[in-house]
């Protein structure tokens, strides 16, 4: 039972599912589901990302197109809201609507500090008691980090500032920032580990406080629980925009997780205008269930002709840099 390329092949769907909000630039996410005996599975690389760099997104697809899971530790799993690099006061009170009950909210920052203070004292508006966590996608260089830092601590955020995520670039920027960080705030590592070309191999030690796992990034479900136990560090389960068929993957890892003390990067649904399946925040969470996929939906927003095509080529190169088993 194990999924050969022309069966991946054959079940391939390549979706285009627009945005509510633009995000990442995006306002329409490409993607593609392949399906095996274990049910769908969901390849989705961005469109620039090399073959290098999509092969764990493609292990991670056919691992759920394949494997079945272990049974699940816990039934609801705790979500974040996600607000994108805006500085539109409407837009911003509108997305926050979008997730009913949560206490914690992640701001896309690193546009310039005096904008980024703007959007999470706009966010703090709306939610004065929300935990506050930032992504940098790593833009700061070392001496912005702490600045910036230090400022939205001292100006904005206070002890509501849960954490932030990849300030830095490089391994060895965290390290230093850590050591030089006068606010009591902890750092996540994101791209350190994701972006790694071996992540087992990466030294985590004195960089980082807190883990983001993405299962398509890391290469699957089993691999980012591995992932986790071997770097000994609390986590928080995040996703890479994907449609419900990802999300689900992503809540499979966080429900099967020994430890999950942080709300989950998971209600990016709700940044859609549709989706092919409905997976929703209720009081803050979601719960862990199979949630059915819309064959409708699929229809709906399904790419034919040179899209297809595109993605049928990508899937067919990223498979034959494969390890054999
Ligand atoms: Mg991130």
């Amino acid at each position: 039972m194990s999924l050969t390329l022309e069966e991946a092949l054959a079940s391939l769907r390549v979706l285009a599912l627009p945005m509510r909000t633009t995000f990442r630039s995006l306002d329409v996410r490409e993607t593609a589901l392949i399906k095996g005996e274990s049910g769908w599975g969901e390849f989705a690389p961005f469109v620039e990302y090399s073959d290098q760099e999509s092969l764990p997104w493609l292990e991670s697809a056919i691992e759920a197109a394949d494997k079945s899971l272990s049974p699940a530790l816990r039934e609801l799993i705790p979500i974040n809201a996600t607000v994108p690099a805006s500085n539109n006061e409407a837009e911003i009170e509108q997305i926050l609507s979008w997730y009913q009950g949560v206490d914690t909210v992640k701001i896309k920052v690193g546009t310039g500090i005096k904008e980024d203070l703007a959007r999470i004292q706009e966010v703090r508006k709306h939610l004065p008691k929300a935990k506050i966590r930032i992504d940098v996608n790593g833009s700061w260089s070392l001496d912005d980090a702490l600045i910036n830092i230090n400022a939205i601590y001292n100006e904005v955020a206070g002890d509501s500032l849960e954490y932030v995520e990849q300030p830095v670039a490089s391994l060895g920027e965290l390290k230093q920032l850590r050591e030089l960080l006068s606010a009591s705030v902890k750092i996540a590592g994101d791209e350190v580990l994701r972006k790694a070309v071996d992540p087992f191999a990466v030294n985590l030690e004195g960089a980082i406080d807190i883990l983001m796992l993405k299962v398509s990034p890391l290469g699957g479900i089993k691999r980012a629980m591995d992932l986790a136990i071997h770097h000994k560090l609390p986590v928080v389960v995040s996703s890479a925009l994907e449609s419900a068929v990802g999300i689900s993957h992503g809540l499979a890892l966080a429900a099967r997780l020994p430890e999950l003390d942080y709300a989950c990067g998971l209600g990016t649904s709700a940044l859609f205008n549709q989706d092919i399946g409905d997976i929703p925040i209720i009081d803050g969470a979601i719960k862990v269930k199979n949630y059915p996929i819309d064959i409708a939906q699929i229809e709906r927003h399904e790419l034919k002709g040179e899209r297809l095509e595109w993605w049928r080529n990508r899937i067919s190169r990223v498979w034959n840099l494969r390890r054999p088993a």
